[in-house]
């Protein structure tokens, strides 16, 4: 069932937002070679105790899950690019950093993602991971009311096809409100002007990831961590998105920080 919120709960929904654009920026300005991912899940762990925040992972236990997650922050490093679940592993130069993170504040959740390079980067990393943001920049352009989920499912496939990148629908966007994943599914690639028309009080994540060279995934051993079939890298950009009478309002933007 697709809910749609009130100005007032969409306002409402703010300090989540920005409490995580804070603590992605955070992670990110902190990540770097030598950081060990537990490091990182233990930071994040710190942040929300302090913010009075509640984690929406470390219960997660979905179907496909084989267990409660346990951890607070998707760590998702080269090959790695959704659900990756944090281990003691310390990062080496040039490694392809996803992290995605979802909290809630009085109720309300936020989700967002941010992949980067630490230390030399390759340059074909650096294109994946621009064309992610780019995709997602494109989709909330496109996010405004009487557009349907379509439109931003095919503004993400045109950005991801003109850079030659493949893409697997079986994970995308979602609703985001009292729980983390609601209704409406957003694809990463569909057909303009179809599916659900967007209606001022819809909040969504939208969320680009792609694969350099497949579109096929497949499941690490610890049963969480999506890695692409082929070994090539991976990468991920989402935002939790409101949309209004005015136009898109990013929940989770790290502008008004001074960082991307
Ligand atoms: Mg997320």
């Amino acid at each position: 069932m697709i809910e749609l919120r009130t100005p007032a709960e969409i306002e409402q929904m703010r300090p989540a937002g920005r409490f995580v654009a804070e603590a992605l920026a955070t992670l990110r300005d902190e990540t770097r070679v030598g950081t060990n991912l537990l490091s990182l899940d233990r930071r994040a762990h710190d942040m929300i105790r302090a913010a009075g925040a509640e984690s929406c992972y470390i219960d997660y236990h979905p179907s496909f899950g084989a267990s409660p997650f346990g951890k607070v922050l998707c760590t998702s490093v080269n090959d790695a690019v959704l659900h990756g679940l944090p281990h003691d592993y310390t990062l080496r130069d040039g490694d392809l950093v996803s992290l995605d993170f979802a909290a809630s504040i009085d109720g309300w959740v936020a989700d967002s993602a941010v992949s980067f390079v630490v230390g030399t980067p390759r340059d074909e990393d650096l294109r994946l991971i621009e064309t992610t943001e780019r995709a997602l920049d494109a989709a909330i352009a496109a996010a405004t009311v009487g557009h349907k989920i379509g439109d931003l499912s095919a503004a993400i496939a045109e950005v991801a096809h003109g850079e030659g990148y493949s893409i697997n629908t079986d994970f995308g966007g979602h609703g985001v409100g009292r729980v983390m994943h609601g209704d409406p599914h957003v694809p990463n690639d569909g057909k303009a002007g179809r599916g659900y028309p967007l209606r001022p009080g819809l909040v969504i994540a939208i969320e680009p990831w792609f694969l350099a060279t497949t579109d096929e995934l497949i499941t690490d051993r610890d049963g969480w961590t999506l890695r692409s079939a082929d070994g090539s890298r991976g990468a991920h950009s989402e935002h939790t998105v409101a949309l209004t009478d005015d136009g898109p309002v990013v929940l989770t933007d790290r502008s008004f920080l001074g960082v991307d």
